[in-house]
C-alpha cells in the first residue's frame, strides 16, 4: 500500500514521524524504513520524530552531521544511519550496513538512493520539496491496517 501526505511545516512532518514510529513500535515491527529525498526535503526532520517514539530525544537526532551510522541503545536498538557523505561509488559493505538490516533492530536509512537496492520488506517514505513549508511524503510498503491507524493517527483520514 502507498498513501501520499502533504505535511505545512516541519511540525507535521515531525508528527507524522513520531506516528509511524510509535506504530511501529506498538506492533513490535522490527522495521528498515529507507528515505528518499534531496537536501532539505525534511528527511531528518521525519527521523527527528521517528526516533521519539523509541524514547530517543528528537535533539540528538542529526546533530553530528559527520556521523554516518549513529547507534542507540534502546530496546530494540535503534540505528540512524545517514548515507550523504558516502562517495558515489556505495561502499555499504564498509561500514556493516546489512548487518545492521539484519539485526533485528530499527533502522531509518537516510539517503537510501546511494544503497542501490532496497532492503527486502523495508517501508520507503519519500520527501519532496513542494513550497517553502509544503512538503509531499509517499509512504510506501505498509500494511492496509497499519496505514489507516496511522493516517487516523495524524488526523488524515
Ligand atoms: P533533510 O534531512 O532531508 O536534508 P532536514 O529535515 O534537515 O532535511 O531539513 C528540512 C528543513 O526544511 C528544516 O529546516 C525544516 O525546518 C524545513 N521545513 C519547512 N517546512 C517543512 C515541512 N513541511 N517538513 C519538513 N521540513 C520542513
Ligand atoms: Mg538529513
Amino acid at each position: 500500500m502507498n498513501q501520499q501526505i502533504v505535511t505545512r511545516s516541519a511540525e507535521e512532518t515531525e508528527r507524522l514521524g513520531y506516528s509511524l514510529g510509535a506504530l511501529l513500535k506498538k506492533k513490535g515491527l522490527a522495521a528498515t524504513v529507507c528515505l528518499y529525498g534531496d537536501l532539505g526535503a525534511g528527511k531528518t526532520t521525519f527521523v527527528k520524530g521517528f526516533a521519539s517514539a523509541f524514547g530517543i530525544p528528537g535533539r540528538e537526532v542529526g546533530s553530528a552531521s559527520f556521523v554516518i551510522v549513529a547507534e542507540y541503545e534502546t530496546a530494540p536498538p535503534f540505528y540512524h544511519i545517514d548515507l550523504y557523505r558516502l562517495g558515489d561509488e556505495p561502499c555499504t559493505e564498509d561500514i556493516g550496513l546489512w548487518e545492521y538490516i539484519e539485526s533485528g533492530g530499527i533502522v531509518v536509512i537516510e539517503w537510501a538512493e546511494k544503497l542501490g537496492e532496497m532492503p527486502e520488506g523495508a517501508l520507503s517514505v519519500t520527501f519532496q520539496h513542494q513550497h517553502e513549508d509544503t512538503r509531499e511524503i509517499v509512504i510506501e510498503g505498509i500494511g492496509h491496517d497499519e496505514l489507516h491507524a496511522l493516517m487516523g493517527d495524524i488526523g488524515k483520514l
